[in-house]
């Protein structure tokens, strides 16, 4: 099962745009043999699919604003609900303001749970501007003009870095430092994460 004392591995990680969360993300969840949950990569798969779904949040998301809280919150609920979220899950990009951390807490908190751990990745504005123009130029992101990008930002300081304060207050917040090559900012998140007593190896031996 899960590496901890409290047999869990229940994990977010928060950052601005372009501060490289989805890609870490996926490899701290693949370490740990937990699901990662992307809201994001959940709408555009959507999107893309041109399902019901994508239709209604399509034009919120080439906006660059965020979709209404009680849609997200619902879509993540139920994704947390699969058995294989049971004993341990990463979000990336959920909670993004206080309604929809308050959505999670009365989520986790009906099942008797909460967060382990908040891994906030740290990357000064120019550095994640610049990140952004270079994965707009590789990936074509439709939500990745200038323009956008400045709004997604925006939204980013005034409604999403706030919620990092209630986790502070509760002592789950890691903060790494996430200017580096892609292996340093991995290399510390497992650091922070093992300072915490999560890591992946305890959770393979554990299983073995
Ligand atoms: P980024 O963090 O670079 O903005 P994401 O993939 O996390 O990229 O999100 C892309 C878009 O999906 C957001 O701009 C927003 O429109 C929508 N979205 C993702 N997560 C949420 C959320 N928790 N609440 C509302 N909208 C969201």
């Amino acid at each position: 099962m899960t590496a901890s004392a409290t047999g869990s591995a229940r994990f977010l990680i928060v950052g601005p745009q372009g501060s490289g969360k989805g890609t870490q993300g996926v490899l701290v969840a693949e370490a740990f043999g937990i699901p990662a949950v992307s809201t994001g990569d959940v709408f555009r798969e959507n999107i893309s699919g041109g399902t019901e779904l994508g239709e209604r949040v399509k034009s919120i998301v080439e906006a660059g604003d965020l979709v209404p809280d009680e849609l997200t919150s619902e879509l993540v609920r139920d994704r947390l609900s699969q058995p294989d979220a049971r004993a341990g899950f990463l979000l990336d990009g959920y909670p993004r303001n206080q309604g929809q951390l308050d959505d999670l807490d009365a989520f986790l908190m009906s099942r008797g749970e909460a967060l382990d751990a908040v891994i906030e990745l740290i990357v000064p504005r120019d550095e994640s501007i610049s990140r952004l123009r270079r994965r707009a130029i590789e990936q074509g992101r439709t939500d990745d003009t200038e323009e956008v990008i400045a709004n997604r930002l925006s939204i980013y300081e005034r409604e999403t870095a706030p919620i990092l304060g209630v986790y502070r207050d509760r002592g789950v917040v890691a903060e790494i430092d996430g200017v580096g090559s892609l292996d340093e900012v991995t290399a510390r998140i497992f650091d922070a994460l093992a300072a915490r007593g999560f890591s992946p190896e305890a959770d393979a031996a554990a299983s073995a």
